[in-house]
């Protein structure tokens, strides 16, 4: 069937099933059988620091491509999350910001570390959505296309130094504890869910990167525990923020595309330019700049980064490659 097809872009409906354990979101794909989405993460600052440049960047890049719905990667409010759902963060940073027509369509978020610091209960709170119907942000859930399952993971209860050196921060660890009971099943019904999948795309979302060569960088926790079970169940991508920045990474170890999108504001934080990776990949980062992909159901999956880095602007790197696209240049 010509156009049948999923295009994916960096920058609904739903109807809830609940599967046997992660909670399973249901959201149908276009009359054409395509699917077009944005992704964007690390945003929430009442529209400062190129928040509102790159909202208006998604909504043009949106309507253009007609998406279907947005995913957030986590660190939606900054600095501390929300405060309680009467919290007007929640407008100003999200439901005043993103005003282009084109992406009134659903969000689907998951939490970062700063969204922790916060009232996390508030940000999960089902109560938000009568003041912006678009928002649904979960700790772990799965969203069902007919074309690809996203399984969103809440990454941050996954890192070692929030529990034992928080420095100043406090967070709210309410529903996490006791964690090791708490990671354990997060990963037994990832596992659980990610064997019973039979979408062709198998799309892993999380805060914290996998593989990065940005500020942060690899997230060991996940390359400990998540990465095994992403590696055995044939999972094509995996989907972070955290990094401000955009990245692409492949392996010759690993079947997964590692791709970063942190940039939805304060891109230029920290090391910019050029700074070498622990493994020799060059990095480049650009302040201002969303990130398009494109995928088509009827092409072979060996064949798709093939199209991206025709598609991309992309720095090949000795051990993995990384792709920025300043937003501008998408119009
Ligand atoms: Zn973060």
């Amino acid at each position: 069937m010509a156009g049948l097809g999923v295009w994916l872009a960096f920058i609904g409906v739903c109807f809830l099933n609940v599967s046997a354990l992660l909670q399973r979101l249901e959201h149908p794909v276009k009359a054409d059988g395509s699917l077009s989405l944005v992704v964007i993460g690390d945003w929430g600052r009442k529209g400062t620091y190129n928040q509102s440049e790159v909202s208006a960047q998604m909504g043009r890049v949106g309507a253009k491509l007609n998406i279907d719905f947005v995913i957030s990667t986590g660190d939606n409010f900054y600095d501390d999350g929300l405060s309680g759902v009467d919290d007007p963060a929640f407008e100003l940073s999200f439901s005043k910001i993103y005003t282009a027509k084109s992406l009134q369509k659903q969000w689907y978020s998951v939490l970062g570390n700063h969204d922790y610091r916060g009232d996390v209960e508030a940000q999960l709170n089902t109560i938000l959505q009568k003041i912006d119907p678009r928002w649904i942000c979960q700790r772990s859930f799965i969203v069902d296309t007919e074309i690809a399952e996203f399984f969103f993971v809440d990454t941050t209860p996954f890192v070692d130094k929030y529990f034992l050196k928080p420095k100043d921060h406090t967070y709210d660890w309410t529903g996490v504890l006791p964690r090791d009971k708490y990671l354990s099943k997060l990963l037994k019904d990832l596992e659980i869910a990610l064997k019973d999948s039979t979408a062709k795309w198998k799309i892993v979302v999380g805060h914290h990167p996998v593989r990065s060569i940005g500020h942060h960088g690899d997230t060991q926790e996940l390359i400990r525990h998540l990465l095994p079970i992403l590696e055995a169940n044939d999972v094509d991508m995996y989907i972070n923020g955290h990094d401000h920045c955009l990245e692409h990474i492949s392996s010759t170890s690993s079947q997964i595309q590692f791709l970063t999108s942190g940039g939805g504001s304060k891109a230029w934080k920290g090391d910019h330019l050029i700074k070498m990776g622990k493994m020799g990949q060059r990095f480049t980062m650009m302040d201002k700049y969303l990130q398009v992909w494109r995928f088509k159901k009827s092409i072979p999956k060996l064949f798709i980064m093939i199209f991206l880095a025709k598609f991309c602007k992309l720095l090949i790197c000795p051990r993995g490659y990384v792709m920025c696209m300043p937003y501008n240049s998408l119009i």
